[in-house]
Parts: C-alpha cells; structure tokens; sequence
C-alpha cells in the first residue's frame, strides 16, 4: 500500500510539475506513491461544460458549483479500501505545517480539491466533508500550486523516498527549532573560515554547538516557536 493522492482540478496539465523529478520523481516511478489527476472540467454542465458561476448575492469574479464539483468527488474511488481524508485547497484553512504534514504522511493518501476564481460552493466543502488547508498568508490564483507544496513535503517523509533516512528528523521544524547553519569545503572562502569547532572532529561538542546555533536562531528570527 502506498500512499495514494488524487487531484480534483481545471489544470490536469500542471502535475506532475516539480512532483516528477528528483526525489519524488524517482519514488512516483518506483510505486512509493501515486498521482491521478481528475479534470473537474469533464464533470461541467451543458455544452460549455461549465464548471462555475457567478456568486449569489451579487460580487466579483466566479464561484465553482457545488453539484460540479461533488461529482467529481464522487467518481473517485479509493484504491486503499479505506476513506482517505478530503482536502480543499484554501486561504480559509488550516495553516500547513510540518506536524500537519506528518500526519497526513502517516495515512493512506488525499483526495485534494484545487479552487479557482473566488472559491468553491459552501455547500459541498459541508456535504464531502472537506478540509481546509492552506499554506499560508497570501492568496494564490489557484489551488493547484499549493495542493503540489503540500505533496513535495508529504512525499519526501515517506518510507523509503529519503536516501539517508536520518537527513528528515534534523530538519528545521522538526525539532520544534530552526536548523542550525551549514558550511562544506572548501576550508576558507573569501576570507571567512569554517567554525573551527565544525573541523575538531568532537562529535559531542559539534552537536553541543548545533543545538546552541539553532536555539539562537530560533530565538532571534521565529520566538513563536519556542512557546
Ligand atoms: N476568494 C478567496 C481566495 C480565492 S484564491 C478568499 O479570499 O479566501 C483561488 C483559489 O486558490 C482558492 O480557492 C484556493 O484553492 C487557492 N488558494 C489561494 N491561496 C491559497 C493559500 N494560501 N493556501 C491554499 N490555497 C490557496
């Protein structure tokens, strides 16, 4: 069983964007998780296949139909047997993080829904039991960006995607800190020298002096994650 994603939106063409090289590329190939776009556009009404329309109570812009959008949640089937959770792409949401995206690691998949134009119905994020997830305080033109933000840091925490399994658990976040700075060859560059503690060969001491960089960090630039 792998983790199985689904991508409700206007622009099939978009994925697999980024999501098909490197990392996720090579585990999307090897079957560590799969991809299957269902262009909301087949589902439209009438000859234009119109998926949206203007939004009841007068407004700017256009709002993607509940009964639209509800077929095409429902012409998935789930290929886990068990019901992966819905997520609607959205400024509204739950605001992405990295304990956010463990757990959804940890399941069976998503169905993700992408909006367009203003939003999508109200009705059927309450009759498909959609969440709302975002990632974060900006609004982007559609959902299809943010739905693949949120596989990329999905995909690299499942088992086997990470060549060095270790490299995940020191990330920034992980710890509930920032990571602390890196440096690699060469020795000197432009006058400025590798922390000398870094070269000692004192495992206890560099992870001493780690921990102390990223709690520095971590106080001067993101004090609300220490709280
Ligand atoms: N009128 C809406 C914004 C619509 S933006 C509002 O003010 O809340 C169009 C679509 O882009 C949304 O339906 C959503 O799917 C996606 N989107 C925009 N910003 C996003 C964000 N920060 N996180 C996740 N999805 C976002």
């Amino acid at each position: 069983m792998s983790f199985a994603a689904s991508i409700i939106t206007l622009y099939p063409e978009m994925f697999p964007g980024h999501l098909g090289v490197s990392l996720a590329g090579k585990a999307l190939e090897e079957g560590a998780w799969s991809l299957e776009t269902i262009a909301l556009r087949e589902f439209g009404k009438g000859r234009h296949k119109q998926v949206d329309d203007t939004p009841s109570g007068g407004g700017a812009g256009m709002v993607l139909r509940a009964d639209v959008l509800g077929e095409a949640i429902d012409s998935i089937s789930d290929p886990n047997g068990g019901a992966r959770p819905r997520l609607l792409m959205s400024p509204r949401g739950r605001v992405l993080d990295q304990t956010y995206v463990r757990e959804l690691a940890e399941g069976t998949g998503a169905v993700i829904v992408c909006g367009r134009f203003e939003g999508v119905d109200q009705r059927v994020i309450e009759a498909r039991g959609l969440m709302e997830v975002s990632i974060g305080d900006y609004i982007l033109s559609g959902g299809e960006p943010a739905a693949m933000i949120l596989l990329d840091a999905i995909v690299r925490l499942l088992p086997g995607v990470m060549g060095n399994e270790q490299s995940g658990t020191h990330e920034s976040f992980e710890a509930g800190l920032l990571e602390h700075p890196h440096y690699t060859r060469p020795q000197e560059w432009e006058g400025m020298a590798i922390p000398e503690i870094l070269t000692s060969g004192n495992h206890k001491k560099i992870a001493e002096w780690q921990r102390e960089q990223a709690e520095k960090l971590t106080r001067e630039r993101r004090p609300d994650l220490l709280k």
